[in-house]
Order: structure tokens, then C-alpha cells, then sequence
């Protein structure tokens, strides 16, 4: 930035240095130039200012959402310790993949089918014959 203002000082000290009237035809045309290169190099100033402020700022925000970020992380790995959650384990009729879901399906009141990522036939469906069947396993 100070690098346009000396190029700015300099040429209005090279304009004196040739002894240009300001009066002049020329003087009054290169008097406007340096003038419009004076003010644009100070509103540079001033936006170079403002975007430091912007970027100290933005930084700040960066910063507060990473601890915010760890915070909300932190309490999601607790749930996920949760010892209560359980899957359950189903292998496909049709293909023999093992197929993995959430035991909390079971207590669903929906009807829930579970599907082979493999070869999306219905592995699972949380009826009463097989909700019974589990629920045994979870009042222990
Ligand atoms: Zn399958």
C-alpha cells in the first residue's frame, strides 16, 4: 500500500521537477491524474484496513465454531458409547451377505424392513413373531 503511495509522491515530484504550470494545459491534466491516483491509493488504504479487520474477525469466528465443533463432537461420541445400543445381525437368504442394523428398530411402531444393501431383497421386517423373539434378548 505504501508502495502506491510513494509511486503517487514521486510522480507528482517528478510533475515539479519539469516545472509543469498548474495552469497550464498539461499541468491541469496531470494535476487531475495524480489527484484521482491520490484518492485511489487512500480508499485502497481503507479497504486494506477494512479487509484486515474482516480477516481478524473471520478468524475469531473460525475459531469459536472449531471449540463449538468439539463440544458438539465430544457429546455425539458419548451417545455413541451409548452400552445399550445393540445390532443385530441378519444374513440375506438370497445372496448370504451379513446384513448389520440398529436393534432400536425392533421396538419400533412402524413396520420396518430392512433390505440387503447387496441385493436389496427384505432380510428383515420387525413383525410380532420376531419382535417377540428379541425382546427376550433385551430384558436382560
Ligand atoms: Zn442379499
Amino acid at each position: 500500500m505504501d508502495n502506491i503511495k510513494q509511486k503517487v509522491s514521486y510522480l507528482k515530484g517528478l510533475m515539479e521537477g519539469m516545472e509543469i504550470k498548474s495552469d497550464s494545459k498539461d499541468g491541469k491534466i496531470f494535476g487531475a491524474i495524480v489527484g484521482i491516483l491520490e484518492e485511489v491509493a487512500d480508499e485502497i488504504e481503507e479497504l486494506h484496513v477494512a479487509q484486515e479487520e474482516l480477516e481478524e474477525y473471520l478468524e475469531d469466528m473460525d475459531e469459536d465454531l472449531s471449540d463449538l465443533e468439539e463440544e458438539f463432537y465430544e457429546e455425539d461420541e458419548e451417545e455413541d458409547f451409548d452400552p445399550d445400543e445393540d445390532y443385530v445381525e441378519v444374513v440375506c437368504s438370497d445372496c448370504g451377505d451379513t446384513v448389520c442394523f440398529e436393534a432400536d428398530i425392533l421396538d419400533d411402531e412402524d413396520l420396518i424392513e430392512v433390505t440387503c444393501p447387496n441385493c436389496d431383497a427384505v432380510v428383515f421386517i420387525n413383525d410380532e413373531d420376531l419382535h417377540e423373539e428379541k425382546s427376550e434378548k433385551e430384558d436382560l
